[in-house]
């Protein structure tokens, strides 16, 4: 299918984006990567009337370490973000994230702040930054605003996000000695979106583990707490977590709830050995 018809517009800077999106009357809708929005478009399962091109503001893709965060701007490249040495030594859990993504064509185009505010259930990266508990930097005609992940993904397809703002980067706590992390996710094919997955950190101390957080994904219209499991692997007990998990995915076309159930009981395993190895 073909795509209705619709007018562009690039925006150079970021004070032009929110100028452009702000007097704009009509349907706005930005273009990142593309990789998300062209299908929708295309598949006409929406109809903007003008989409505002991002990819020539400056700056916007930076990745870097500040203080005892890691900033990745919104629009860095999924295929940057892989390939950072920076990621891979102070985010460890977006770095086991990335290869899952899709395939490298889409990497090489897809950005993070994209994948943010699109906010796909069964995503990988809205899962890592609510386990990370990182924030998302929003910037709209009033200013900028921070938004943690926890609160940033309110349900299908739907985010903090208003519509004349503009993702500008996420933050992250940067890893340490005692930061753990795990990730594990079954799709059919590689490069598939999850059936279910689950992105996990935590603190290792002398007595075990602390400030376990657990994010499932592909199992509800966002990303997923499960604080009891999470309550039990503090205790160090995985059995105990797989029985505390209380998740009610619904039915979908790749799996029934039951099934998804058992499968995030089978990746809560996986992961638990991961937070508890260092591994
Ligand atoms: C075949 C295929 C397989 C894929 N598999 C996976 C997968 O396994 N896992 C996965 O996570 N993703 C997958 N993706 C999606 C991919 O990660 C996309 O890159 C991502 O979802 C959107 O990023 P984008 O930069 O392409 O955004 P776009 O498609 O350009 O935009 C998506 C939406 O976000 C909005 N938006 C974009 N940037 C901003 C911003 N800075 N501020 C505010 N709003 C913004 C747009 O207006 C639009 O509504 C797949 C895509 C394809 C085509």
């Amino acid at each position: 299918m073909k795509p209705a018809p619709f007018a562009y517009t690039r925006a150079r800077t970021l004070k032009e984006a929110i100028a452009l999106i702000g007097k704009h009357r009509g349907d706005a809708r930005l273009l990142a990567g593309g990789q998300s929005l062209i299908a929708s478009l295309n598949m006409r399962l929406s109809a903007p009337d003008l989409l505002i091109d991002i990819n020539g503001i400056k700056g916007l893709d930076r990745i870097a370490k500040k203080g005892k965060f890691v900033e990745i701007g919104a629009l860095a490249r999924h295929t940057a973000v892989e390939r950072s040495k920076l990621i891979a030594q102070y985010a460890p859990l977006i770095a086991r994230a990335m290869p899952h993504i899709g395939h490298p064509a889409i990497r090489n185009r897809g950005t993070f702040g994209g994948s943010i505010a699109f906010a796909d259930p069964a995503a990988e990266l809205p899962a890592c930054l609510v386990a990370l508990n990182g924030e998302i930097e929003i910037a709209g005609a009033r200013g900028k605003r921070k938004v943690k992940a926890d609160a940033f993904f309110k349900g299908l397809f739907e985010t903090a996000l208003k519509p004349r703002e503009v993702l500008t980067a996420v933050r992250v706590p940067a890893a340490d000695k005692a930061t753990r992390v795990g990730f594990a996710e079954l799709a059919r094919r590689h490069g598939d979106y999850a059936m279910v997955g689950l992105a996990a950190s935590a603190r290792a101390t002398a007595k075990g583990l602390t400030d376990v957080r657990l994010a499932f994904f592909g199992v509800g219209d966002k990303p997923v707490r499960a604080p009891k499991a999470e309550n039990a692997l503090t205790r160090g007990d995985v059995d105990g977590a797989v029985a505390a998990l209380d998740l009610d995915p619904p039915d979908d076309v790749q799996a029934t709830g039951a099934v998804k159930k058992h499968l995030a009981g089978v990746l809560l395993r996986r992961v638990a050995k991961q937070l508890m190895e260092g591994r």
